[in-house]
């Protein structure tokens, strides 16, 4: 499966998933767009509200400059910004200068996210709302502002990451399964419209370790995963051949729901 001649934009790329997502993509032809958040405090930016590849001084982000690295040793071209995904005017800006650079983005990977475990009753309101700001109302925001483009050039491919946790639960997770939940609804309908503009959107439910998991998961069990099953999956969900509207799992074929429950005791 190649992507050759097409551009692919990964939010959070700078760990876990969305860098292995960015550089497999890369690897197999794509231009790759890498947008992660700013950390630390002195995140300035420039006009845009956030950092890009002309002004790489500004930079804060070290995990996302290693992934926008590993790509260039690559060979594959690279556009890296910085910005929260959260804020809509900064997404306006990123598309805006994209529509410039490269005047097409052909596969969009809404897979940056928060997470946290937190009991039910002791949820704060800003968590609940950094939840939904990110998850749901960034892949909103990112979504809608390529739309067009996409739409112009009759031709999109959109994924959702959600998890493991929104299909059947997980204990103190209430905030993540109802964002990543309100993604699968979001891939519902507008799969329904992207149809007829050859703009196919779906949602891929890792089942893997990664970044965001092994925190909370016993290193014992880590060999168990793996990240090969989830990026092969992600890369026919954003394929020519993509299925419009579809939710796939994806992940060690063995890790049951019940056993992951069990790996968090341990
Ligand atoms: P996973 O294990 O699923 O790959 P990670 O926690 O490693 O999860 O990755 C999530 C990525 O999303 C991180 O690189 C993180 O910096 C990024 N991210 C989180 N919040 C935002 C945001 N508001 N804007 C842009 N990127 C974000």
């Amino acid at each position: 499966m190649r992507f050759d001649n097409q551009v692919a934009l990964v939010t959070g790329a700078g760990s876990g998933l969305g860098r292995a997502y960015a550089i497999m993509l890369a690897e197999r032809g794509a231009k790759l767009v890498l947008v992660d958040q700013p950390k630390g405090s002195s995140s300035q930016g420039e006009a845009l509200g956030a950092t890009s590849s002309s002004n790489l001084a500004h930079a804060t982000n070290a995990e996302l400059q290693q992934t926008h690295q590993a790509i260039l040793k690559l060979g594959a071209e690279c556009l890296y910004f910085e910005l929260d995904v959260s804020q809509q005017d900064d997404v306006k800006a990123m598309v805006n200068r994209l529509q410039q650079d490269w005047q097409r983005v052909d596969i969009l990977i809404n897979n940056a996210g928060v997470y946290g475990a937190c009991s039910f009753e002791h949820i704060q309101q800003a968590d609940w709302q950094r939840q939904f700001d990110v998850d749901v109302n960034g892949s909103f925001y990112l979504t809608q502002a390529l739309w067009p483009l996409m739409k112009a050039h009759g031709y999109g491919r959109i994924l959702m990451t959600t998890g493991v946790s929104a299909l059947f639960g997980d204990l103190h997770q209430v905030p993540f399964s109802a964002a990543k939940m309100a993604l699968v609804g979001m891939v519902n309908s507008l799969s329904l419209e992207g149809e007829q503009f050859n703009i196919h959107i779906n949602s891929l439910c890792p089942q893997a370790l990664t970044a965001m998991t092994d925190k909370h998961l016993a290193p014992a069990i880590q060999p168990l995963f793996s990240f090969d099953t989830v990026t092969a999956t992600m890369a026919f969900l954003v394929s020519r051949a993509a299925p419009n509207g579809q939710h796939l799992l994806a992940g060690a074929g063995s890790v049951s729901h019940g056993m992951f429950a069990e790996f968090q005791s341990i």
